[in-house]
């Protein structure tokens, strides 16, 4: 029977740039990304349980639309984030932990890291832990490279990893237009076909773009979608071919700009303002080149308890 839960709804993410270094001795590489957390929400719940004669102490249960590719077992970014705290915090309640899921499954919009945002901000509310958001930013950074971010929220550079994170001085809000795809990419597959693509060429250091952080600094739509570029777009494009066209489309429909979305498949466009999104997302979908179009807005604020 339960006792207590917790909701925490964390939002999905967009890289405004991502530019990838060298690959450092531990195998990942270096990056300089500027991460806008948008309003694709996934909610994450966690209930105190009295089930002890199970012989795990979480339960994952998902629901979505399409919960295909979404492990329910121990592999579950969630459920690693939950084992974690209770290895830091020696605890021993059974836990329920639910996921209500709309950030598409493997597409480049860091869902997984968002459930695992969400389990450690969960978990500290309802475990009255008293972690500060640093602090649960370094847990998650333990997890993976997103979830700092998917904690924060909003506009940040993350360095490092992705996981050093500085929040961005950025104004306005952005109308983005997002192109899913039902299969998605596997994030080391990318990195692994970069490298191939970029094979006997000299790799400088990872750099945020200026002319990026001046648009965001002054609101200014246009000059953000011209400055949106993303270093992995090339081996993305290099698996997934139809990527290709799903840009052209969007961009001769008018789009600002651009983007294959972090890792892919999903491709990000900037409108002009919410109406324009509009517009676009019946232009990409009459096109018949993409299945599934959604509309979404950012900055939104990272991982938030929505309910006690
Ligand atoms: P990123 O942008 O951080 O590289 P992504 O958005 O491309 O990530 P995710 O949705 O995080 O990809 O899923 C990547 C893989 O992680 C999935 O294929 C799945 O096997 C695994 N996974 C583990 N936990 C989850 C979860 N809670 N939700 C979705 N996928 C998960």
């Amino acid at each position: 029977m339960a006792h207590h839960h917790v909701t925490v709804r964390v939002p999905g993410k967009v890289n405004l740039q991502l530019s990838v270094g060298p690959k450092r001795s531990d195998g990942f590489h270096e990056i300089a990304t500027v991460f806008q957390a948008v309003s694709l929400f996934d909610d994450v719940k966690v209930t105190l349980s009295d089930e002890m004669d199970r012989d795990q102490l979480f339960a994952i249960e998902i629901k979505a639309d399409h919960p295909h590719g979404i492990p329910t077992d121990r592999s579950n970014l969630a459920y690693l984030a939950a084992d974690l705290m209770y290895k830091k915090f020696n605890l021993d309640d059974a836990l329920d932990i639910s996921i209500n899921k709309n950030i598409p499954v493997a597409g480049g919009m860091a869902g997984g890291s968002a459930n695992a945002a969400g389990g450690i901000v969960a978990m500290d509310s309802l475990l009255s832990l008293g972690l500060s958001r640093a602090e649960m930013e370094e847990i998650g950074s333990e997890i993976g490279s997103d979830v700092p971010f998917s904690i924060a929220g909003g506009t940040a550079i993350g360095t490092g990893r992705g996981e050093q994170l500085t929040p961005a001085l950025a104004r306005g809000s952005y109308s983005w237009v997002f192109a899913l795809s039902s299969n998605g990419l596997s994030t080391p597959a990318i990195y692994g076909e970069c490298d191939r693509l970029r094979e006997g060429m000299e790799i400088s250091s990872p750099q945020v773009s200026e002319s990026l952080m001046h648009a965001l600094r002054s609101a200014d739509a246009k000059a953000l979608g011209k400055a949106l570029q993303n270093d992995l777009q090339p081996a993305a494009c290099s698996i997934r071919p139809a990527l290709r066209l799903i840009l052209d489309v969007g961009m001769d429909y008018g789009a600002l700009g651009g983007i294959v979305s972090g890792s892919g498949p999903t491709v990000a466009f900037l409108a002009e303002d919410e109406d324009h999104a509009l517009d676009l997302v019946v232009a990409l979908t009459s096109s018949g080149v993409v299945g599934n179009v959604v509309r979404a807005s950012g900055p939104v604020v990272g991982a938030t308890v929505i309910d006690r």
